[in-house]
C-alpha cells in the first residue's frame, strides 16, 4: 500500500462541531493502523466567516481528545503552509494553469446578471444553474477584459455519468447533467472549496479522504479536476452522517453538537471518542474499548452505512461505566482537577460572589450551577411578572440567535447581545435579564447574569436556554421558522 496520508480539513468558522472529531478519530485510526501521517489543514477560505479564534477552538478541541496532529499549521511539516489562506498563490498558479489548458475560463457575469438568470430559471421552473454564458468568449475579448472583475470557472461535461468509487460503498453512480461550472475561483482571487481541496489533497500526499457523507455529490467536481491536472484520484471514505434521534441531520437546534460542550459539561474524552467510534464502527467484543483496541481491529469493511442516531442518553451510560470502572478515586481527581475545579476557574468565579456570601460555607452552594451538568428551573422562575410564557418563549429563543452570534465571548460580548434582545422585544432590560439567570442558574436570584454566561461557555450557555424553553413548553418549528425571519430582518 503507498504511504497512509489523511487529513481533516475544518473551517474555522464556529464551534468545534463532534462531527469533526469523529472524522479526526477515523483518520487517526487509519494513519496510526499503518505508520501513516495525520495532516490538520485549516480550511479558511471563507474570508467573511473564519476567525482566529476558532482556529484556536480546533486546536484546543481535538488536542483534548487526544487527536494529535503530525502535520499542521502549529507544528508545520513538509506540505505546508496548512492554512489555505496562505497558500493563494498556489491556488492562482493553478487556475492559470487550469485556463491555459482549456479546462477552465474566466467568467465576467456580474451578480445582477447572474440574479436576472436565477430568476428566470425559478419562473420557467428551470433547474437553477449557471448557463455557461461566458464559457465560449475568444481569447481577444479574454485579454481584452482581463482587467475586469471575474472569477474562474471550471468546464463541467454537462451530461453523462460519473461514477464515484467509494471504499465503503463501492461504485456510486452520479449524472454529471446536474452540475453546472464550477466557480473555482473567486473575484477576490481566493479559492472555492473545490478548487482548494483538489489542490491540497494532492499537493499534501493525501492517500485517503475520509470525510462525511455530504460530500459524495461534490465528489463529481473533484474527479473533473483530478482529470485537467492529470493527477492520481486520492481513496474516498464517505462516512455515515450524525443524526438527531428523529433522523435528521444531527444539529445544534436540537442537540448540543460542540466538543466544547461535552468538555464543559464533563464527560471524558475517551468515552466520547469510544462512542463517537460507535457512530460508525460496531462493537469490539462489547460497546466499551480503548483507542488502541480500535487501532488493533480497524477494518474498514466493518463500518456501518446507515447513519447513527448521537443518543446523550447512551453516551452518558458508556461515560459512566469510564468513571466508575476505569478510574481510581485520585484520577477522577485529577481529571475534576483539569476540568474546572481549578484555581483558575474557581479564581474567576469569586469576585462574582464575594459580595454575596458571609462564612465561607456560601461559597459552594452558590457556585453549583457553574459545574453542573443541567440545572432545573421552575416555569414560575423563567417568567418575570407581568410576562406571560407565550411571550418569554420566543424571547429565549431571539436570546439563543443573539447569543451565537457572539464572536468573542465575554460579559461585554453577552451583555451587548442581550441587551439588543431587550431591544428587539422593546422590554425593560430585566425582563431579559430574568429569565435568563434562571436559566443558567436554575435559581431565581443568583450570581450577576452576563459574567456567569461568559464563565459557563457559549455552548453551555445555549443548551442551559434551550432547556428552559422546553421547560416552558418550547416553540413550534412553524412559530420559530416565522421568529426566525423576523429576527433576521431586523
Ligand atoms: N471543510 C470541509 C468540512 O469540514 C472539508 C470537507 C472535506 O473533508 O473535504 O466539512
Amino acid at each position: 500500500m503507498t504511504d497512509i496520508r489523511v487529513r481533516i480539513a475544518p473551517s474555522p468558522t464556529g464551534p468545534v462541531h463532534v462531527g469533526t472529531a469523529y472524522q479526526a478519530l477515523f483518520d487517526l485510526v487509519l494513519a496510526r493502523q499503518h505508520g501513516g501521517k495525520f495532516v490538520l489543514r485549516i480550511e479558511d477560505t471563507d474570508q467573511t466567516r473564519s476567525r482566529r479564534e476558532y482556529e484556536e477552538h480546533i486546536f484546543q478541541a481535538l488536542k483534548w481528545m487526544g487527536l494529535d496532529w503530525d502535520e499542521g499549521p502549529d507544528v508545520g511539516g513538509e506540505y505546508g503552509p496548512y492554512r489555505q489562506s496562505e497558500r493563494l498563490e498556489i491556488y492562482q498558479a493553478h487556475a492559470k494553469q487550469l485556463v491555459e489548458g482549456g479546462h477552465a475560463y474566466p467568467c465576467f457575469c456580474t451578480s445582477e446578471r447572474l440574479g436576472a438568470l436565477r430568476a428566470e430559471q425559478m419562473q420557467n421552473k428551470e433547474r437553477l444553474g449557471y448557463d455557461g454564458h461566458c464559457r465560449g468568449l475568444g481569447a481577444e475579448e479574454v485579454a481584452q477584459r482581463s482587467g475586469e472583475d471575474h472569477v474562474i470557472r471550471l468546464k463541467m461535461p454537462g451530461e453523462g455519468k460519473c461514477v464515484v468509487k467509494d471504499q465503503l460503498r463501492g461504485k456510486i453512480e452520479l449524472d454529471f447533467g446536474q452540475l453546472d461550472d464550477q466557480v473555482l475561483m473567486k473575484s477576490d482571487g481566493f479559492p472555492t472549496y473545490h478548487m482548494a481541496v483538489v489542490v491540497d489533497d494532492h499537493l499534501m500526499k493525501i492517500s485517503h479522504v475520509i470525510r462525511g457523507e455530504e460530500w459524495i455529490t461534490s465528489t463529481p467536481k473533484h474527479l473533473v479536476l483530478y482529470e485537467a491536472f492529470g493527477w492520481e484520484v486520492p481513496e474516498y471514505m464517505h462516512l455515515p452522517l450524525l443524526l438527531n434521534p428523529d433522523g435528521s441531520k444531527m444539529s445544534k437546534r436540537r442537540n448540543p453538537t460542540s466538543v466544547e460542550y461535552y468538555r464543559r459539561a464533563g464527560y471524558l474524552p475517551q468515552a466520547l471518542l469510544n462512542y463517537l467510534a460507535l457512530m460508525a464502527y460496531p462493537p469490539i467484543g462489547e460497546e466499551k474499548f480503548s483507542f488502541d483496541q480500535l487501532i488493533e481491529d480497524f477494518d474498514a469493511e466493518k463500518i456501518n452505512l446507515g447513519g447513527s442516531i448521537f443518543d446523550i442518553e447512551k453516551l452518558n451510560w458508556l461515560n459512566g461505566r469510564y468513571v466508575r470502572e476505569d478510574k481510581t478515586p485520585e484520577q477522577l481527581l485529577d481529571d475534576l482537577k483539569g476540568w474546572l475545579l481549578n484555581d483558575d476557574y474557581v479564581g474567576q468565579m469569586l469576585p462574582l460572589l464575594q459580595q454575596r456570601m458571609e462564612t465561607l460555607g456560601d461559597f459552594m452552594p452558590q457556585v453549583a450551577f457553574f459545574f453542573a451538568r443541567k440545572v432545573e428551573p421552575s416555569a414560575e422562575d423563567l417568567v418575570p411578572k407581568k410576562r406571560e410564557v407565550e411571550e418569554v418563549v420566543p424571547m429565549l429563543q431571539t436570546a439563543v440567535w443573539a447569543l451565537d452570534g457572539v464572536l468573542a465571548w465575554d460579559k461585554e460580548g453577552v451583555e451587548a447581545a442581550l441587551r439588543g434582545v431587550a431591544e428587539y422585544w422593546d422590554w425593560p432590560v430585566r425582563d431579559v435579564t430574568v429569565p435568563l439567570i434562571a436559566a443558567l442558574t436554575g435559581e431565581k436570584v443568583g450570581s450577576p447574569l452576563f459574567e456567569s454566561a461568559a464563565l459557563l461557555g457559549q455552548d453551555m450557555t445555549r443548551m442551559r436556554i434551550l432547556d428552559a424553553m422546553k421547560v416552558l413548553g418550547g416553540l413550534s418549528k412553524k412559530k420559530a421558522a416565522r421568529l426566525e425571519k423576523e429576527w433576521k430582518r431586523k
